[in-house]
């Protein structure tokens, strides 16, 4: 068993990875940064979303597993005093995987197209003022959008960004994207839904700016400002992302102790 290890760079998460680094020694497994078979990121989902970047050309053959050390740590199901029971985990069995859904994410500018991976989630802003794009489901025109953003996320994103804009939270077990908006303008001269939208795989949708405009365009945690963008398309991607489970951590037990506290 080969492992690599992300770690968001704090003295507690460096300690932390020197402490697993040890004893992943001791019990043969090999460090190998390269072609690991399990991809281990040691701080909040931040690390491991990074972590997720840096593997996302090995999708087929790894998985992911995340150890918190004091940040929120969605993505992760291991505690900063559990280090020594997932070294012996990973050294004892094979984890079981559970696989999430991804977004593609296609952007068509003036002079090529280049397409993206989103664990999370893809943003959408203006950069000078309102966002204004219009928004089709399955190629029919669907809505005028103007407000300051669009949000676009998977299943396991939907607790991220999204949350916040008050979308709903889809289980990974569903093959989907969520669009959200961010504050939308609405009133008798303007309209959009208002409400989030849920679309299944195989369905996809496309926002059309302005080509003229600068937007401010974020896959993840990585954002750039983009100009010359004639047209974006979003789908449920082919691909999927893996998480090692060595011991069960159903999604929705993830959300309570994330969002409303532990059970005791
Ligand atoms: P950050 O500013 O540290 O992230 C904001 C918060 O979102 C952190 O508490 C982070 O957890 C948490 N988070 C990330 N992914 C999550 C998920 N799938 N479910 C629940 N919470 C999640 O920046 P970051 O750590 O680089 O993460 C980037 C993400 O932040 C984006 O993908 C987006 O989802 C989220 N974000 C949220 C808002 C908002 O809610 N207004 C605005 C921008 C971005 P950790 O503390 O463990 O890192
Ligand atoms: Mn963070």
């Amino acid at each position: 068993m080969k492992y690599a290890l992300l770690d968001r760079g704090d003295q507690l998460s460096r300690q932390l990875a020197e402490q697993l680094h040890g004893l992943a020694a001791t019990k043969g497994l090999t460090h190998n940064e390269q072609k690991p078979d399990i991809v281990v990121s040691i701080g909040g989902d931040g690390t491991l979303l990074q972590a997720f970047h840096r593997y996302k050309d090995q999708l087929d053959c790894v998985s992911f597993v995340g150890v918190h050390t004091g940040h929120l740590g969605f993505y992760a199901d291991w505690k900063k005093d559990e280090i020594e029971q997932l070294v012996s985990a990973m050294a004892a069995s094979k984890p079981h995987n559970v696989i999430y859904p991804l977004l593609h994410i296609e952007v068509n500018t003036k002079s090529g197209s280049s397409s993206y991976l989103a664990l999370n989630e893809f943003t959408l802003k203006g950069v000078d003022g309102t966002l204004v794009a219009s928004l089709l489901i399955n190629d029919e025109p669907f809505e005028m959008f103007r407000g300051d953003g669009i949000v676009i996320s998977t299943p396991s994103g939907s607790t991220g960004y999204n949350k916040s804009l008050g979308g709903a939270v889809i289980h990974p077990s569903l093959e989907a994207l969520q669009i959200a908006e961010i504050a939308s303008i609405n009133n008798r001269i303007y309209r959009t839904l208002g409400s989030s939208v849920i679309l299944p795989k195989h369905h996809h949708c496309d926002i059309v700016p302005n080509p003229d405009k600068e937007l401010h365009i974020a896959i993840d945690h990585l954002a750039v400002q983009m100009s010359g963008v004639t047209s974006i398309t979003c789908r449920v991607s082919d691909q999927k992302v893996a998480f090692a489970r060595y011991r069960p951590f159903p999604f929705w037990n993830r959300v309570r102790e994330a969002f409303i506290g532990s059970k005791d």
